[in-house]
């Protein structure tokens, strides 16, 4: 089942922004009401931190890092601080940045010591040759470039090691791919018509073998092109990476002329078919949102330039 809501651009519309927390299990029955009330306060401050970027006239690529930043910093979700552990008890991080003004890109994968990695692939992207860096390379290329270091206990939650130690004990397979996904994103488009989409996460709980999710995979968990939409993704990585969600949503805008709620839904459902779930949040040019999700719930929040503006955590907010 996929069920939307999105958006509609106004003549007025100068900029617009969408932000998520991750797709997941999440429903009113599990979550009690102290729990919404956190995530809904993080969601609408990470929104916040865009919104102040846009509306004071800054430019898409700055407003998706400050709402991610934000999102990173906060130990609710999994990305930066709160991040989820691996197999052998670390954090093993991902981030990827896109403009889509020029189509530059930047990526990093498996970090454990930089603080933000949305701001070391954002350094990638404008200060390296390259597009995409890895462990111990990438932050070697963060010390060069001054991007802040930290302690690995800065990632460190008891939750999250309590959610590795539920794993381990319930031997529930490779890796927990029970639908607890909590990966951030945001994606916007500036008062001067361009896009940009970010994504960071930890991965998946109790993940192995230097495992690399389709967050920081250029054309599967983030795309930004002027010509379509700006997509940041969540949700089963290896099926997101096979499907090429957030480049093949682009194409479908660009190429076949459908809407970015159309195409959306009609990935996701592609998704579906290879056994994956998870959600979507899309900018477009036009100054369009679209938000599509397969999961139960999807930690979200959008705005615009009108003056709405929503957060919400399941599917009937
Ligand atoms: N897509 C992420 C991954 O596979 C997980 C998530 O969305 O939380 O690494």
């Amino acid at each position: 089942m996929t069920e939307t809501s999105q958006t509609t651009a106004t003549d007025e519309t100068r900029w617009s922004i969408a932000i998520h927390g991750g797709a997941g299990s999440m429903t009113p029955e599990t979550m009690d009401a102290s729990a919404v009330a956190l995530h809904e306060a993080a969601l609408s401050a990470a929104l916040a931190a865009g919104e102040a970027v846009l509306a004071a006239g800054g430019s898409a690529i700055d407003a998706v890092t400050a709402a991610v930043v934000a999102l990173e910093d906060d130990p609710l979700f999994n990305a930066g601080r709160g991040a989820v552990f691996t197999y052998h008890g670390t954090n093993e991080l991902d981030a990827a940045v896109m403009d889509g003004a020029s189509r530059g890109a930047g990526a990093v994968a498996g970090v454990t010591h930089t603080k933000n990695p949305v701001k070391l692939a954002r350094k990638v992207m404008e200060a390296g040759p390259h597009v995409f860096l890895s462990g111990a390379g990438a932050e070697e290329f963060a010390r060069e470039q001054g991007v802040e270091q930290c302690d690995e206990d800065w990632f460190a939650t008891e939750e999250r090691w309590r959610q590795l130690q539920e794993l381990k004990a319930r031997k529930l397979g490779w890796f927990d791919d029970g639908l607890k996904y909590g990966t951030v994103g945001a994606v916007a488009r500036d008062a001067a018509g361009h896009v940009a989409a970010a994504t960071s996460t930890g991965g998946l709980t109790g993940k192995r073998w230097n495992r690399i999710g389709d967050s920081p995979v250029i054309g599967a968990g983030t795309y930004a092109d002027d010509r379509a939409g700006a997509v940041s993704c969540t949700g089963s990585g290896e099926q997101f990476i096979r499907a090429g969600v957030a480049h093949e949503i682009c194409a479908r805008i660009r190429l076949a002329g459908k809407s970015a709620q159309g195409a959306a839904e009609a990935v996701l459902a592609e998704v579906g078919a290879m056994g994956g779930v998870g959600g979507v949040i899309v900018a477009t040019p036009s100054g369009d949102t679209a938000m599509a999700f397969t999961t139960p719930g999807m930690f979200r929040a959008r705005s615009d330039s009108s003056g709405k503006r929503s957060v919400g955590i399941f599917r009937q907010d």
